[in-house]
């Protein structure tokens, strides 16, 4: 099982690659905690990665692919894995097919979430954070027990400069920008979409019957040939 996740920012797409990890057995592989592990190892392609980083560079197609390329060859990732934030660029979507061609791995199931921008910015402008112990509430889903204090120290809770109104909805547009050729990629062929706009439990279910039964199609598949 091969499995790409994307979804906007605010969307809950970590809890959600973490729910499919766990339930079917694969690693969830993001690209920022591939960058931190090969940079702490100290691999050619991670002391790269990690000048570019100090000097506020991007990294490139080529160390990117390197990594996940490396990455996908651990023995954790024998019966499947799912990349989160890659591929990013359409170079790198190349890249990924020819890898896994190469490796002779079957396509990806590539999901969307979607959730409606405005329920995005309703979300994210709903987070607040105590100055003091660096928690984390949404005044919609997760509110203080007192309005306005944090439940542990009683400091009274701020919006982090992040999650202002502008900065989000540039945020929200920079991910359209950069995703649109991505969908047009990947779509119609291998897209599947979930709606990511409901309560966590449900999205995980949605996921939960969407793979199983790509799985159920696979052994069909397998059966027969
Ligand atoms: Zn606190």
């Amino acid at each position: 099982m091969i499995v790409l996740l994307f979804g906007p920012p605010g969307c809950g797409k970590g809890t959600q690659a973490g729910f499919i990890a766990s339930r079917f057995g694969i690693p969830a592989i993001s690209t920022g905690e591939m960058f931190r592990a090969e940079c702490k190892a100290g691999t050619e392609l991670g002391k790269q990665a990690c000048a570019i980083l100090a000097a506020g560079g991007l990294v490139g197609d080529d160390i990117v692919n390197g990594m996940v390329a490396n990455r996908i060859a651990q023995p954790d990732c024998a019966s499947g894995f799912l990349l989160d934030g890659y591929p990013r660029t359409v170079p790198q979507a190349d890249y990924l097919a020819s890898l896994l061609k190469k490796r002779g791995l079957p396509n990806p199931t590539v999901i969307f979430m979607e959730v409606p921008d405005e329920a995005l910015v309703a979300r994210l402008t709903a987070r607040r954070q105590c100055p003091q112990c660096k928690r984390i509430y949404n005044v919609l889903s997760r509110p203080p027990r007192n309005a306005g204090v944090c439940d542990d120290d009683g400091a009274a809770l701020s919006c982090r400069e992040d999650d202002r109104e502008e900065v989000i909805v540039e945020r929200l547009h920079a991910y359209h920008e950069l995703t649109q050729p991505i969908k047009q990629y990947y779509c119609p062929t291998l897209c599947r979409w979930v709606d990511g706009n409901q309560p966590p439990a449900n999205v995980s279910h949605a996921l939960e019957e969407l793979l199983s039964a790509k799985v159920e199609d696979d052994s069909l598949m397998a059966a027969f040939s």
